[in-house]
């Protein structure tokens, strides 16, 4: 960006699991704008910690989508999987401070309900440790949302101690992104509603790991013609990158927007959603 950077630190963390859809793109919108607007910096990362779900050169293509839309980062991306001493060692910190336990339990022994607290208080000798659960501390833990406004979850009884480390030996999503975040140095993260549950799991674990927790805003998601969520999982297509005034306009729009007409090309494109995002956002400069 041409403007010097403040202290906001945004992010942009999608998983290489397909290129990215018009739902993926809403939220790196309001991420982007978020950023743009307070002249901060908009970091990318790539996660592709879930090592099954991982499509080869999947990133590649998230990197020449979001540059086909004018869309820049700032610095190098940062792999997960570049990152794993840093998970372990985290880890180790959260070990040797109780934090997290040995757990022998299958998915059927569990069910779907919170975790019942089994291996909690320790496990029988010789027992083989299948994953690693975190332990919740009790008690709710409350957060502003910048779009859906006050939040309150109970994680330890809505969710109970939940796991770090899986039993296939992959670190979890939750724990990975707060290391990460923590690392990036991020200060507000903004990202699809359906990880508004992942939130209170988050500052939980940034707690025990004494690191301060970004501010949220989680962003409407875009629905198929079902209702259901768009995602790589439900086949969406990648955005369309030949007309991209027209793929962000859509995105524009599902952030409540009216479109943008007479533009010239992206950046003019930015440049004026930039001005529209700070004018809902004004409290935001710093
Ligand atoms: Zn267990």
């Amino acid at each position: 960006m041409s403007v010097p950077a403040n202290g906001y630190v945004g992010r942009f963390a999608p998983s290489p699991s397909g290129p990215l859809h018009d739902g993926s793109l809403v939220a790196a919108m309001a991420s982007y704008l978020d950023a743009r607007a307070c002249r901060g910096r908009w970091l990318l990362r790539i996660e592709d910690i879930d090592t099954p779900r991982v499509v080869p050169g999947a990133d590649r293509v998230i990197l020449q989508q979001l540059q086909a839309l004018g869309m820049h980062w700032d610095g190098e991306p940062l792999w997960q999987s570049q990152r794993l001493a840093a998970y372990q060692q985290a880890f180790g910190q959260l070990q040797a401070q109780g934090h997290v336990f040995g757990c022998t339990c299958t998915r059927a022994q569990v069910g779907k309900g919170p975790y019942p607290g089994t291996c909690r208080n320790g496990l029988p000798e010789g027992a083989t440790v299948r994953a690693w659960r975190f332990r919740v501390p009790d008690g709710s833990i409350s957060f502003d949302d910048r779009w859906l406004g006050p939040q309150q979850h109970d994680v330890a009884r809505e969710v109970g101690d939940f796991i770090i480390r899986r039993a296939d030996g992959l670190w979890a999503y939750q724990f990975v992104v707060v290391v990460d975040d923590a690392f990036q140095g991020i200060t507000d993260i903004v990202r699809g509603a359906d990880l508004l549950d992942s939130t209170a799991r988050q500052i939980t674990l940034a707690q025990a790991l004494v690191v301060t927790y970004p501010r949220v805003m989680h962003v409407p998601l875009v629905l198929d013609d079902n209702g259901l969520k768009l995602s790589k999982q439900n086949h969406a297509r990648p955005f369309d990158t030949a007309q991209p005034l027209v793929t962000l306009n859509r995105a524009w729009q599902r952030l409540g927007f009216d479109t943008l007409s007479n533009l010239h090309d992206v950046d003019d494109f930015w440049g004026r959603a930039t001005q529209h995002w700070r004018q809902r956002y004004p409290h935001l400069i710093y």
